[in-house]
């Protein structure tokens, strides 16, 4: 129950990174340690494909000094989509945390 919730906020991490700019697997591994997560490829490759292929992101191959790496930017559905994250972030944030943000 708790990995559901966590993988939820994950995923609005994951979109929220990928709308700055083009972003890999291994990064975002990273990206959330630093909040706490501990997510192992086996957990964060399936989430970036389920967000392809939901139309949320989309990827591109980059060849990095030799190695082929994936980028996964946000589409415009995704853009969408985090949009009314934010919405429900905000007021969700209001409620639970008990204060005017
Ligand atoms: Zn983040």
């Amino acid at each position: 129950m708790l990995r559901d919730i966590f993988l939820g906020f994950m995923r609005v991490h994951i979109l929220y990174h990928a709308s700055l700019n083009p972003v890999y697997g291994l990064e975002l591994m990273e990206e959330l340690e630093s909040h706490g997560y501990h997510v192992s490829p086996g957990t964060m490759y399936p989430i970036l494909k389920k967000l392809e292929q939901s139309g949320l992101l989309v990827s591109e191959k980059v060849n990095v000094k030799g190695k082929i790496r994936k980028y996964y930017s946000i589409t415009e559905e995704g853009g969408n989509i985090l949009l009314e994250s934010k919405k429900k972030i905000r007021e969700l944030a209001r409620e639970v945390l008990e204060e005017e943000l």
